[in-house]
């Protein structure tokens, strides 16, 4: 569900109208419906409610300050994979002692910082992460509250690009080597082992794979308890969100004309599948969603620049393109693309919609049927809230794009769009090509 929605053939995001939002502010320009983070936020908080749990909000989904400030506002801790995105929750004036900081790669800088802000627990996935962690610790004279990230080998069922619980990908610990890694941990001065994690992957559309890796990793946690004391399992993030017709699910109509067998996750189901599994533990359960909480959220608003006839195609020609949302040329994924102004009237055109660079694989939509768009008409791309901003890029030399958060009938801009000066500040000839 989400607050994207025609009125009067105008297509709005809550109480705005986004032909304003395109106007004002120009194009590509993503807008982000707070009130639908809200409600995620709140669905999933309400479909958890036997357990005692924390939400954190993997970061990495999107980062926007404004973004971060609303889901701090609203309790969450987060999930963070770098530096960087800690110092933008602090940036945010988030407050990140509910929070965890997981990947594979961090630095000694990194985990200084973490650790001088107080995070809840850093998520270890390999023994020399470990020792780094312990030394770090050491020399800040604290001792690192840490889970070890555990890879239950489950299928998520998902692309391949995004699944993470494989025993074959770089993530995490294999289970039947949890034993032994925690024995490591036990042994280290300044840790202190405070849970276990694990997370599968990403786009997950239905409860069992989640199922099974709980069902993995519970006894495992329970043994972990009962060992070291440990307070809290992290079931990861990974729950999929609708992208192939993504404007009729936000109205519950269309959820309750789905067949069950058909219906897309839920937060309500997944809460169902997994409280039972996990109610027995009595530990602390942190879930960390991103796209579920952002993903359906958020849009691309873009500009017809041409409709190129071809001999055998026709190309709808964007001024977004790949770089401000790499997702269908990365994971080929689909994404709803919408007219802002509706026109039942008009006649269908069916075309490939693409950006401007230079790459056959800026491509957004293959054979998309729309009505007929002209030059300087507007498109939104739906589903573009996770996995959008967060991974753009300036390539081909295009400027980032701007980012604008609505709530109700209010609307600002909470990224402007990059200026080029900016982007070219810290570059220089140097001296021997003067
Ligand atoms: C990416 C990631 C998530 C969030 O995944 P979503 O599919 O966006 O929910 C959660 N936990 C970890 C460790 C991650 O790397």
């Amino acid at each position: 569900m989400h607050h994207f929605r025609y009125t009067a053939d105008s297509l709005h995001c809550e109480n705005v109208e986004l032909a304003a939002v395109a106007q004002l502010y120009g194009t590509p320009t993503y807008v982000y419906s707070a009130t639908t983070i809200a409600d995620h936020y709140a669905r999933l908080k309400q479909s958890l409610d036997g357990l005692d749990v924390e939400i954190c909000y993997a970061t990495k989904a999107n980062s926007n300050l404004a973004v971060l400030r609303l889901l701090s506002g609203l309790g969450a801790g987060f999930d963070f994979v770098s530096g960087g995105e800690i110092r933008r929750a602090l940036a945010a004036g988030a407050d990140i002692q509910k929070s965890v900081f997981a990947g594979v790669g961090k630095t000694e800088a990194e985990i200084k910082l973490a650790l001088e802000n107080g995070m809840y627990a850093l998520h270890v996935e390999s023994e020399p992460e470990l020792a780094r962690i312990n030394h770090v610790a050491g020399k800040l004279g604290v001792k690192a509250p840490i889970a070890v990230r555990i890879n239950p080998d489950v299928d998520a069922q998902t692309h391949a690009k995004v699944t993470t619980g494989r025993s074959d990908n770089k993530f995490g610990i294999p289970i039947k080597h949890a034993a032994a890694a925690y024995e490591a941990c036990s042994k280290f001065k300044n840790i202190r082992i405070r849970g276990v994690q694990m997370h599968i992957g990403s786009q997950i559309t239905e409860t069992g794979p989640f199922v099974d890796a709980v069902q993995r990793i519970v006894p495992l946690a329970a043994e972990l308890k009962a060992k070291y004391g440990i307070e809290y399992l992290s079931i990861g993030g990974g729950l999929g969100i609708v992208y192939r017709e993504a404007l009729a699910s936000g109205s519950q109509a269309w959820w309750d004309a789905q067949p069950a067998a058909k219906r897309p996750l839920t937060p309500e189901a997944y809460g169902a599948a997994l409280t039972p599994l996990l109610q027995p533990l009595g530990l602390k359960i942190l879930v960390e969603p991103g796209r579920f909480l952002v993903g359906n959220a958020g849009a691309l608003l873009a500009r017809v620049e041409y409709l190129k006839r071809g001999l055998t195609k026709n190309f709808l020609i964007l001024d977004a393109a790949m770089n401000d949302l790499v997702r269908p040329a990365m994971y080929e994924s689909y994404h709803e693309i919408v007219p802002l102004q509706r026109d039942t009237t008009r006649r269908a055109l069916v075309a490939d919609i693409v950006g401007p660079v230079c790459e056959s694989s800026d491509c957004f939509a293959k054979d998309r049927q729309l009505q007929e768009l002209g030059e300087g008409e507007f498109v939104a791309i739906l589903s573009a809230g996770a996995y959008g901003f967060s991974m753009a890029s300036r390539y081909n030399a295009r400027l980032l794009p701007a980012e604008v958060m609505v709530r109700g009938g209010a609307f600002e801009l909470v990224n402007a769009r990059e200026s080029f000066e900016r982007v070219i500040e810290g570059e220089k000839i140097p001296t021997f090509l003067v």
